[in-house]
């Protein structure tokens, strides 16, 4: 039982030598690495199978100190290696008796379990991919090439997906995001949800159930949008079969509502916001205890606490910056903090900010109130649940990606914040100004935005 590095020492090997050459000298030392518990390496590879993340596969451990060059006879111990000292003096190193294990053995055994491998198969479409949230439009007002307008896909198992609202080109997005599986996809969507009838935030929807139309059991429409659907249907062609409309105020908490149109969605929650007329948010409960809360647009809202008590994931709208909060008001959103302020009220476990202004092309400008439980969304990232703790670590990169952005943002708060100085008495609103800056141009497109939102509403009432 002698350390390799004694063993190297001449003062020990002359020791060694003093022994009759008959004697032979086992060495028990760290240079042992036969495997010596299998089954621990056997469990292993089983669970490993289920949860390769989980379940890491075991390691051995091999000295990295040279072995000393020995003149003595000499074995070097192996686990259950044995010496018989009658009826003959021997080693017995019964090949069977030494432990080894070959994985691929393991893996077989338990792959003829009966069911185990089909389990392991849900385990992991569950687990790891379920839920998945997949934003396909982050942006406000009008689309943009980087930010589309919103439109988020819930993937809450392997056969049913919910779409949170449907804006103008979520299909197109679809297809971006999943290629040639856009129609799996699109015949997994059992349910959308429209939060109300600003045009960013359905006027994908006719294309969508359009394409959907190929692959399509009849699917739940929930929202206000039937006068909408129904001038299509009359005017352009026919569409209302394609569809189960339930509206947005069934699903309200205390509503009375038709039991056969709303018991699928016992889960499914709604309330009224402070949007516009009809605006609503939603929240939704997961058998297997997940929780997600989607605030369409709206100012802070009590209402939308209550519903998404608890939520493990809350989507809410962040359109504006801190500091604008006069004009988050007059256009009824909210603001970066206020978002967040939501989340803190709800107990979120996660906040993903979105809806931006299209003011902020690429990044939002993050408030002092991030903290560790809060994201930004950007086109075409996909979300599960198992990455919260991963998603506040991204920040970093994405700051000095968007280094330029941000530093321009900057530069933009602090000129309005000095002429809000100078203005200060004279009853301008901080927001506007006469400058060229982007954020003028921004508030133009999301006035451009209103103006052909109404000019929608008009044509409904044609
Ligand atoms: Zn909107
Ligand atoms: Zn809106």
């Amino acid at each position: 039982m002698t350390p390799e590095s004694v063993l190297q020492l001449d003062r020990y090997k002359g020791w060694m030598e003093r022994f009759p050459s008959t004697t032979e000298h086992l060495i028990l030392n760290e240079h042992v690495s036969t495997v010596h518990n299998v089954s621990c390496h056997k469990i292993q590879t089983h669970l490993n199978m289920i949860h390769p993340d989980i379940f890491p596969p075991l390691k051995t451990y091999k000295s990295k100190e040279s072995r000393a060059d020995l003149s003595v006879p000499n074995v070097r111990a192996e686990c259950l290696l044995k010496f018989q000292l009658r009826p003959a003096l021997e080693w017995q190193r019964l090949v069977d008796a030494i432990p080894s294990y070959n994985t691929e053995d393991f893996v077989k055994e338990a792959a003829e379990v009966p069911n185990f491998l089909e389990n392991v198969e849900k385990c992991r479409d569950i687990c790891s991919k379920h839920p998945e949230v997949v934003f396909l439009g982050t942006g406000s007002a009008v689309p943009m090439k980087i930010r589309n307008v919103s439109g988020t896909l819930v993937n809450i198992s392997p056969g049913r997906s919910v779409l949170l609202d449907c804006g103008e080109g979520t299909f197109g997005q679809l297809c971006r995001q999943y290629g040639d599986d856009v129609d799996q996809v699109l015949s997994r969507i059992s349910t959308v949800f429209i939060s109300h009838l600003h045009a960013d935030h359905h006027t994908g929807l006719i294309k969508l159930l359009r394409q959907r139309q190929r692959a399509l059991v009849r699917q739940h429409v929930i929202g206000d949008i039937m006068s909408w659907l129904g001038q299509y249907h009359d005017h352009c062609e026919e569409i209302l079969g394609l569809f189960n409309l339930i509206p947005n105020m069934f699903l309200c908490p205390g509503a009375e509502a038709p039991k056969e149109k709303t018991q699928a969605f016992i889960q499914f929650q709604t309330c009224t916001v402070r949007h516009c007329k009809n605006a609503f948010a939603c929240s939704f409960d997961h058998q297997s205890g997940w929780k997600l809360a989607f605030s369409g647009d709206t100012m802070p809202c009590n209402a939308f606490v209550h519903i998404g008590k608890n939520a493990t994931f809350l989507i809410h709208e962040a359109t504006l910056e801190d500091g604008l909060e006069e004009a988050a008001v007059e256009k009824r959103h909210s603001t970066t903090s206020q978002a967040i302020g939501m989340g803190m009220k709800m107990n979120a476990d996660f906040i993903m900010l979105n809806h931006f202004s299209q003011r902020y092309t690429k990044i939002p400008i993050f408030s002092k109130d991030f903290t560790d439980r809060v994201g930004v969304s950007f086109d075409h990232m996909r979300v599960r649940f198992t990455d919260f703790k991963v998603l506040p670590k991204l920040i970093p990169a994405l700051k000095s990606l968007f280094a330029e952005e941000l530093e321009e943002m900057e530069e933009r708060r602090e000129r309005r914040e000095l002429k809000s100085l100078r203005s200060s008495g004279s009853g301008e609103p901080i927001w506007s100004g006469s400058d060229t800056s982007e954020a003028e141009r921004g508030a133009k497109r999301e006035h451009e935005a209103a103006a052909a939102s109404m000019d929608a509403k008009r044509l409904k009432l044609s």
